[in-house]
């Protein structure tokens, strides 16, 4: 209830008016309690007290009336002209009959003999009247006690008499009555003005923290538009324009932080490893489309650590490493080969994980085509020189009694074996440098048709030895195209080679050619062996042949295809293996009728 700086501040002003007028309250009271008491006293000492005088006789203050009353109780009547007396002083003695009286007792028993009170009071022995009964003046005063008293004993010849005035105290009990009455107004009307001075208090102290108050909200909202108003030269509006300042730094800060992220975002987004982020209880904070493809599986955000990693790398040991320490473990997906690299991403407990993931399938397979390349370059050098190694020990170790036509065709092996061998090494030298791309192309305008039907004329002799019907078909004429003439007529030639070779005697072999749109076109077909199914994808890789030993037999290295592939593609052309009807076998070349940067 009292939360609110506005009700503790009325409820501070409330209690201190209340606090302020009980004291005010209380020292009045009391001093005019002490007030009315000591002022009977000295009414009293006025009228029957004696002042001490130097010589040490007792001297009547007020000697008169004291001679008066002594005298008056000599007298047979004493007590009725000790009234008289009295009441001849009442204004003196204070006597109003209704608060104050005066009673004449019999000094021996008490008993009441005259009296100004019309009432039947009953006097009690109070200790003043006790000691006037004893002869001695009773004149103590008691705060405690609610009348006021004094007990002159006088004596007159033989006659003793108790003058005994009585105070019942309701002129102060009524004066206080009033104060309270007057206090309790006072309250009222102060606890009145100490509500309206609080309201208006809290109007300038709460009013402007609460505005702060709201400001600070709408910053906790993230809206930072919005200035508060400097209204003061104040500690409130030292604190409002701090206050300012501090949204502005924040401002800053969070644009700071936003590009940061935004940076980060675009990054995450676009580059081609996956990477993806696991608090400390490894749930998914980020997964970026990389890491989706990569994982080749949907990863919705309530995925968790254990689910995707957990049985490549426990979460808890990454969690442990020390930064810049990290793990990193190898992750088959489908076909894929997934290097990953595990790493804290913060030291403190609120941290969490970031797992790259690359790509290494290429890598893998490159470094896999590397080694059956080595494997094969090895293995087909060295066929051919077991041979020549074999037949040159045989000629060396027969020492002349080998007999001479059989020494010949030994050598004759051995040029062939080298010529293979030249062969190979002169192919390989060729892909290298493709590869490499340092391949000068010597580019220039020829007839598409011219080079074609040279390539069929130059091999029409072998078709012929070979008993091959070979058919050259041009469907239109063929327009100009631009490219390294002498390297695409070889892949001409090995394409028509290969029909030749690859087609048991006497059969049939088609040459066509045409345009399509940009394009220019050749086919070469064939009736002979074919290729089966399972190896039409591998024929344009190196060193593939369907048959070894007749692809050998015939002086092939199996690189001819890997080649003409090399020097279509560097044209911007295909080579590829169209379906057929019957037996043998049909290989496409398509070549652009202009090139990139060519010059008219
Ligand atoms: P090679 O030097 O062995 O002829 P290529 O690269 O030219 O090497 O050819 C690769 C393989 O493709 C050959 O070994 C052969 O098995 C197959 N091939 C190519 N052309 C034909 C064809 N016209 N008919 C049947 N098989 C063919």
């Amino acid at each position: 209830m009292f939360k609110s700086l506005h009700m503790k501040l009325m409820l501070i002003m409330l209690l201190l008016i209340t606090s302020l007028m009980a004291a005010v309250g209380a020292f009045l009271t009391t001093n005019v309690s002490s007030f009315y008491i000591e002022n009977f006293h000295d009414q009293m000492n006025d009228m029957f007290g004696s002042d001490t005088e130097t010589d040490g006789t007792a001297l009547a203050k007020n000697a008169r009336f004291m001679s008066d009353l002594l005298s008056a109780a000599a007298a047979p009547d004493g007590a009725a002209q000790m009234q008289n007396i009295l009441d001849a002083n009442t204004g003196s003695l204070g006597i109003d009959f209704r608060t104050r009286n005066y009673y004449i007792l019999d000094g021996s028993t008490g008993a009441a003999l005259a009296e100004s009170d019309e009432g039947d009071t009953i006097l009690a022995s109070t200790p003043n009247l006790l000691s006037a009964l004893n002869g001695k003046v009773g004149d103590r005063s008691d705060v405690t006690a609610n009348y006021m008293d004094v007990a002159i004993p006088i004596s007159g010849g033989e006659n003793s008499y108790i003058i005994y005035i009585r105070d019942n105290r309701d002129t102060v009990s009524k004066l206080n009555g009033q104060l309270f009455t007057i206090i309790m107004q006072a309250l009222v009307i102060g606890l009145l003005i100490s509500v309206m001075f609080s309201y208006l208090l809290s109007k300038t102290l709460v009013g402007p923290i609460e505005k702060v108050t709201e400001g600070a909200e709408r910053l906790a909202g993230g809206d930072f538009g919005n200035k508060l108003p400097v209204e003061s030269p104040d500690e409130i509006g030292i604190l409002t324009g701090t206050f300012n300042h501090m949204a502005d730094v924040l401002q800053d800060s969070l644009n700071a932080v936003e590009n940061e992220r935004n940076k980060l975002d675009t990054l995450f987004l676009h580059m081609t490893d996956g990477v993806v982020a696991f608090d400390h209880d490894g749930s998914l904070i980020h997964c970026n489309p990389a890491a989706t493809q990569l994982l080749q599986r949907s990863v919705p955000q309530e995925t968790v650590y254990d689910e995707l990693f957990g049985s490549v790398y426990p979460l808890t040991q990454i969690l442990a490493l020390q930064r810049p320490n990290y793990a990193d473990a190898e992750m088959m997906v489908g076909d894929k080969t997934l290097e990953l690299y595990f790493a804290p991403f913060s030291d403190r407990a609120s941290g969490g994980v970031l797992v790259v993931l690359h790509d290494e399938t290429e890598h893998h397979r490159s470094e896999e085509r590397r080694k059956e390349f080595v494997a094969n370059v090895s293995h087909e050098l060295r066929t051919p020189l077991t041979n020549v190694r074999s037949y040159a020990e045989t000629l060396r170790d027969s020492g002349g009694d080998i007999p001479q036509d059989t020494a010949d065709s030994f050598l004759d092996i051995i040029i062939n074996e080298t010529d293979r061998m030249t062969h190979i090494v002169q192919d390989l030298l060729t892909l290298s440098r493709l590869d490499a791309g340092n391949t000068e192309m010597t580019c220039t305008r020829f007839e598409f048709g011219e080079a074609i039907s040279s390539v069929v004329r130059a091999n029409a002799l072998e078709a012929k030895r070979r008993g091959h019907e070979l058919k050259l078909e041009p469907t239109q004429p063929l327009p100009l195209i631009y490219g390294d003439r002498q390297r695409l007529e070889q892949v001409m030639m090995n394409i028509l080679g290969n029909a030749i070779k690859y087609t048991p005697d006497g059969g049939h072999i088609l040459v066509t050619a045409g345009t399509a749109g940009e394009h220019v076109w050749m086919e070469v077909s064939d009736d002979g062996i074919g290729i089966p199914e399972k190896d039409r994808e591998h024929i344009f890789d190196r060193f593939y042949r369907v048959d070894k030993a007749r692809s050998r037999e015939s002086g092939g290295t199996g690189l001819g295809l890997s080649i003409a592939k090399e020097i279509v593609e560097r044209h911007h052309g295909t080579i590829r293996l169209a379906r057929h009807e019957g037996p043998g076998t049909t290989v496409r070349l398509t070549l652009p009728i202009r090139q990139e940067g060519q010059n008219a």
